[in-house]
């Protein structure tokens, strides 16, 4: 059955409106995803109807707002493929979930001179926490390299990883080129030396099939707003046995047993790592963003997501001065390019006068953009409300710039 993407376009509010006076083609989906009208009603109706702290309460209200958060917990869980859904952590966002790891994983079970391997494409969020935790402990940051077309080079993954090696933190699908790594042999060569290993999932929980169980990832970390989902709001999948053993982040309200002020005990997992109130809205309507794709169905979203994205390169290949950036084999929807002579921003800035909306710049991913020799790159990504006609209108205003500069 394919999808009837006009009918699902009918469902975004956002998508309906003129910029710079022409229709607007949304080719930000990598940033963020808009939200369905699912989405924006249960945020209203929770702070219409349901609107109270969660966990404590003693009345209706409170018991509702609880009974829907925690079935949230329980579809992301089912959405991942999690054993248990007290495996499940609502953080604010993937930057939280791998800050999270880092400082209480990190902190506890990584040392003076143990290493930890990222890859060349990770974004600034899967970077900084492992070197502020480096700088802390001593620990080496390892970097896996990658091929001219932005794959990880396998090889020399295997010549990095060792007995040092106490954890392996990647990237599934790249924000910046939509490469798509290896993720199950990468952990299953981290295992084998004992290694634990964090997927940065930003990118690929709203593409891709996800089941952690059968990756075997010991962290999974990803946003709700790639999802079509509320921002603030991100979650961390860890396996039981190493969340038990971790410290907690934030000290506070929630995560507690008992407090006296000689000594606190602490919550069990997964509340032992979420203090204080939570994002009680958004988590409640993350459950529609996560209805919403399993309605269509994630194989259903890539094939369509994964034809855009051939016709855009289809259309884009031959027109003179266009440099396509990152080609791997196995991708995510995401077209990343320059055009000969030109600055990615001015780029961005010519395509909304016609109102497409892409990314510009390094996309958080700096020394990715330094392998390449480059300053940045202009990014469309496409999601499941996006049609070939707007992939056409994109190719046009790139071969009218391109001209401009190419002839
Ligand atoms: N990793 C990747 C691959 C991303 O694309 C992003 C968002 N651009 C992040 C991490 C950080 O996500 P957030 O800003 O939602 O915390």
């Amino acid at each position: 059955m394919s999808l009837n993407i006009e009918q699902i376009r009918g469902l975004f509010p956002v998508l309906h409106q003129e910029v710079h006076g022409k229709p607007l083609i949304y080719f930000d989906n990598a940033a963020t995803t808009q939200k369905p009208q699912a989405v924006l009603d249960a945020l209203t109706n929770y702070y219409k109807l349901d609107n109270s702290n969660i966990h404590r309460g003693a009345h209706a209200l409170a018991d509702r707002a609880t009974r829907y958060y925690e079935e949230t917990r329980e579809s992301v869980r089912d959405f991942i493929g999690a054993g248990e859904s007290a495996e499940i952590i609502f953080t604010k966002g993937t930057t939280e979930s791998i800050n999270l790891v880092a400082q209480t994983f990190g902190r506890r079970f990584i040392g003076k001179d143990d290493e930890i391997i990222i890859s060349t494409l990770e974004h600034h969020s899967n970077i900084v926490p492992w070197q502020m935790l480096c700088e802390e402990k001593g620990a080496i940051l390892r970097v896996i390299p990658i091929n001219d077309a932005g794959e990880i080079l396998f090889d020399e993954f295997e010549k990095l990883i060792s007995p040092k090696t106490k954890l392996v933190s990647i990237v599934h699908a790249s924000n910046a080129l939509g490469t798509i790594n290896p993720v199950k042999k990468i952990i299953d060569a981290a295992h084998k030396v004992g290694a634990k290993v964090l997927l940065d999932g930003a990118q690929s929980t709203s593409h891709l099939m996800i089941d952690v169980r059968e990756l075997d990832c010991d962290f999974l970390a990803f946003s709700a707003h790639k999802i079509y989902g509320p921002t603030g709001l991100g979650v961390l999948y860890g396996r039981r046995e190493i969340l038990e053993s971790m410290p907690p982040f934030l000290g506070g309200g929630e995560m507690i047993k008992e407090v006296t002020f000689e000594k606190t005990t602490y919550n069990d997992i997964p509340f032992k790592f979420e203090a204080g109130t939570p994002n009680i809205a958004d988590v409640i309507a993350f459950k529609a963003s996560l209805d919403f794709v399993n309605s269509l169905g994630k194989a259903e979203i890539k094939r369509h997501e994964d034809a855009l994205l051939a016709y855009s390169e289809e259309l884009t290949r031959d027109i003179k001065g266009f440099i396509p950036v990152g080609t791997a084999q196995d991708k995510v929807s995401v077209l990343s390019f320059n055009i000969n002579g030109m600055h990615p921003f001015d780029v961005g800035q010519m395509l909304d006068a016609n109102g497409i909306a892409v990314r510009t710049g390094h996309h958080c991913t700096q020394p990715l953009m330094k392998r390449f020799g480059i300053e940045g790159t202009v990014r469309a990504s496409f999601s499941v409300y996006n049609t070939k006609y707007e992939v056409e209108k994109l190719a046009e205003g790139i071969a009218k710039i391109a001209r401009f500069k190419n002839k």
